[in-house]
């Protein structure tokens, strides 16, 4: 699923082609569920028109476009959801769900083939965002500040708990694993365990993925694509991630998996203690 570095690299490419345009109408293709939430497709339709884009900001793993009048469209992309800034007249892309046409004759097309993915238009964007913690790539998210939280978790193996949003908002399967790896931590050691200096490497390990994640313009191992519908790069970097059975590129050993809170998890057995 797109992480905060997907997201991010979405928001990065959206801002120069979106921001200062208006939407001219939003239609949900009736072949497929609609992702709108709280109302009707004809309902934000009629809310939409008309509404300049002020800024386009990523909180987590949400995208919220604020609009002239004060409201708020807050889209997440779940599982497979992805935003592709198209002419109208390009080729039709697989999966689409809605369109949301733009002012200057182009449109963001909601594309989603689990179609788990939302749109929301709301006065107040915190009521759309959940229990969301602080960005790990922000000034709060502090060693510190890990620690604390580290320490309310008495069993949870930290791999969950890098996965609650409440802790590092937008954290995913993906990063965690390799946050994990590079801080040299067993995934199914509980939180709680870690010593000081480990909760150290373990918030420079989280920034250091995350950061490369962004420069890599994320991750692409099945349907991410960013808005001109492009694959990320950073899939040629994991050193753990979907490289079950693979030679651990440090030390050699196989990499294992195994399930904790039912997420697969990678890691190496001999690297990670
Ligand atoms: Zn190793």
């Amino acid at each position: 699923m797109p992480e905060l570095p997907e997201v991010e690299t979405i928001v990065r490419d959206l801002r120069p082609r979106a921001v200062g345009r208006t939407f001219t109408g939003f239609q949900a293709l009736t072949a497929a569920p609609t992702p709108v939430r709280d109302m009707t497709p004809e309902q934000l339709d009629a809310a939409l028109r008309g509404r300049r884009i002020e800024s386009i900001e990523r909180r987590g793993k949400y995208l919220l476009f604020a609009l002239s009048g004060g409201l708020t469209l807050v889209a997440h992309l779940r599982m497979t959801g992805a935003l592709l800034h198209r002419r109208p007249t390009d080729d039709a892309d697989a999966y689409t769900r809605a369109v949301l046409s733009l002012d200057d004759d182009t449109e963001l097309r909601f594309a989603d083939l689990r179609r788990f993915g939302t749109l929301r238009l709301v006065e107040d964007a915190t009521q759309a965002l959940g229990r969301l913690g602080v960005e790990p790539l922000g000034p709060e998210f502090t060693a510190e500040r890990l620690a604390r939280l580290a320490g309310t978790r008495t069993s949870a193996p930290v791999k969950s708990f890098l996965m609650d949003q409440a802790v590092a908002a937008g954290m995913g399967n993906i990063y965690a694993d390799e946050a994990l790896f590079a801080a040299r931590i067993d995934p199914r050691r509980a939180a709680a365990s870690l010593k000081k200096a480990e909760l150290k490497r373990l918030h420079g390990a989280i920034r250091a993925v995350l950061e490369q994640g962004v420069a890599n313009r994320g991750v692409s191992f099945r349907n991410y694509r960013d808005v001109a519908g492009n694959s990320g790069s950073n899939q040629y970097f994991v050193a753990v991630f979907r490289r079950t059975g693979q030679p651990c590129d440090v030390c050699g050993m196989a990499i294992e998996r195994v399930k904790l809170g039912g997420r697969s998890t990678h890691f190496c057995p001999r690297c990670q203690r």
